[in-house]
């Protein structure tokens, strides 16, 4: 009447009163409801925005910060090499805190490229085959798991959609933590899978020291770790990279006890479409 205009909804439906056919019709107002969806729309964009330069800066800063700490690593093995003996034992000792140090940041470094360059680093998704991932992984992990008396048993494994390259990290991350956190017996790793909807479920087990209830979650949390660096060396980066390998891929991950007392990693990846 004030010649406002305002966004309805209009619902016709037939019914029938005393036995006559009748159209119901309702009017209703849906501007809150058009309000809310615009504004959940443009915080949606608002954060995939955040989110990409967040990924930039991650990958720019590890990318950069690489450069100056080679200068730093070199310099410091160059002293190491030459001055070791030759100052007091003080002196040794600081260089190898600053050796160790340096070290560490490498390793740091090099895990958080690596997670933020999941994204933007992967290839296209393709169907390739996961044994051969997981052959990768073996290959990368060889050393470790000889000097660890590991043994990895693994079940005929299917062709998937995905990165063959991540899905091998993926199982070289879950395959070393399981190696890395063993119990007393020597590690027994075993790779399952099976088929779930359009998807395949792998479980990679362990016997190790297992992950009390409260923290199977948190673990996949980046630089959440459970351990002190002297008990158990690490990053706190490898689930948090292997959450976003499968999640690039549409699955999930999660940590389930074992029978035996370790863990299970489960994951989801897609197969591949008829
Ligand atoms: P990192 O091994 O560098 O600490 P991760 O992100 O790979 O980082 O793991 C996070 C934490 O989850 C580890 O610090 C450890 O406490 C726990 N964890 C991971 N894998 C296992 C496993 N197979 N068994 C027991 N604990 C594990």
């Amino acid at each position: 009447a004030d010649g406002t205009t305002l966004p309805v909804e209009i619902g016709l439906s037939p019914v029938e009163i005393d036995g006559r056919p009748m159209v119901l019709a309702s009017i209703v107002d849906v501007s809150e409801r058009l309000r809310i969806l615009r504004e959940l729309e443009s915080k949606t964009r608002e954060l995939e925005r955040s989110n990409r330069e967040l990924e930039m800066f991650a990958y720019v800063a590890s990318h950069d910060l690489q450069e100056p700490l080679r200068m730093v690593t070199s310099y410091v093995q160059l002293l190491a090499r030459r001055y070791r003996g030759r100052l007091d034992r003080d002196a040794d000792e600081f260089i190898g805190f600053a050796l160790d140090g340096a070290n560490r940041m490498r390793t740091l470094i090099g895990d958080l490229l690596a997670y933020a360059s999941v994204e933007s680093g992967g290839r296209e998704l393709a169907p390739c085959e996961t044994n051969e991932a997981l052959q990768r992984a073996l290959a990368n992990l060889r050393a470790t798991i000889e000097a660890a008396g590991a043994e990895v048993s693994a079940v005929p494994l299917p062709r998937v959609w995905g990165d063959v390259a991540q899905i091998a990290r993926l199982f070289e991350n879950l395959i070393g933590n399981a190696i890395k956190y063993r119990s007393e017996a020597p590690p027994r790793i075993a790779i399952d899978c099976e088929p779930e909807g359009a998807m395949w479920r792998f479980d990679v087990s362990d016997n190790g020291i297992g992950i009390p209830p409260e923290f199977r979650e948190r673990v996949f949390v980046i630089f959440q770790r459970l351990h002190s660096r002297e008990a158990y060396p690490g990053t706190g980066i490898g689930l948090a990279i292997c959450q976003r390998i499968v999640e690039r891929h549409g699955g999930w991950i999660r940590a389930e006890p074992a029978s035996g007392g370790g863990s299970v990693f489960r994951f989801t990846l897609p197969a591949v479409p008829a």
